[in-house]
């Protein structure tokens, strides 16, 4: 059993337009309503929660079809400063007018093409915890880095931005998503030594960091993900490593069907 659960969470990427996304969810809630007791329960008490990210465009349609429905939507990215001149962003209030309070922030998608860095990605947590957001913030190595045996540098310097002031006093609003760069997308799975290695790394930084606060109690109840090629045939596998509370995952969760397995498994993996 996880301390906090399992979280499910789908992160669509540019995929599926708003007429797919409303055929997404009808079918996703007959799939949920068609859950064995044991897995709606785990839903009704939120041992396991589900969170999807579709494209901006489609957030307004995703909310509407899950209005009654245990199924959390967030964004994808969000902008720093709440207005200005930024063309083509999207900021906090925005989000929140729309009925959204969870985003996903420095996915290694936005630091690779987008040019986001450690230090957007301090500037983007203390912003949006400030206006009340809960976020999910993704660190992870490339495979350059890994194979310079460079992993845990990296995700220390990561989780060092991720953890400033701020994200240290409101720990509750934040999860953790350790995405191995070389992972994502390609098919390679990390292996549940690799996965456990990693989360064990990053449970240990997050304890020292709240070591001078209120111990290490806050430390552990942030959720740890981990994304990177999960699968409905990994998952449970992924699961069952010590300090894994859920999934980030993008390709597999494009399909309400997989979604619908993820919590078969997930409920199973907590019974
Ligand atoms: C992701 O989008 O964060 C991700 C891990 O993608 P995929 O599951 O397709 O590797």
């Amino acid at each position: 059993m996880k301390p906090q659960g399992v979280l499910i969470a789908g992160n669509w990427k540019m995929n599926h337009t708003p007429k797919e996304t409303e055929v997404f969810f009808e079918k996703l809630k007959i799939g949920i309503q068609s859950l064995d007791a044991l897995a709606k329960a785990s839903l009704d008490n939120e041992q396991i929660r589900v969170c999807v990210m579709p494209p901006m465009l489609c957030l307004q349609t995703a909310l509407t079809k899950t209005k009654n429905m245990k199924v959390t939507i967030a964004a994808q990215n969000v902008h720093f400063e709440k207005k200005g001149a930024f063309t083509g962003e999207v900021s906090g209030p925005m989000l929140s007018e729309l009925g959204i309070n969870t985003v996903l922030i420095g996915h290694s998608e936005r630091r690779q093409f987008f040019g986001e860095t450690n230090e957007t990605v301090t500037k983007k947590i203390n912003s949006l915890l400030s206006q009340g957001f809960r976020i999910i913030v993704c660190i992870g190595e490339t495979k350059a880095e890994r194979q310079h045996q460079e992993t845990e540098s990296v995700l220390k310097k990561q989780l060092d931005a991720v953890m400033s002031y701020q994200a240290l006093s409101q720990s509750q609003s934040l999860v953790i998503a350790y995405e191995p760069v070389w992972a994502i997308g390609t098919g390679l799975t990390a292996t549940t030594k690799q996965v456990e290695e990693a989360h064990g790394f990053i449970r240990s930084v997050l304890t020292n960091k709240f070591a001078n606060k209120s111990g290490n109690i806050a430390a552990q109840k942030i959720s740890i993900l981990y994304g990177g090629s999960v699968t409905v045939e990994n998952f449970a596998d992924l699961l069952h490593c010590e300090n894994v509370d859920g999934g980030l995952i993008g390709g597999a969760s494009l399909k309400p069907e997989n979604m619908i397995e993820f919590i078969k498994i997930a409920a199973r993996s907590s019974s």
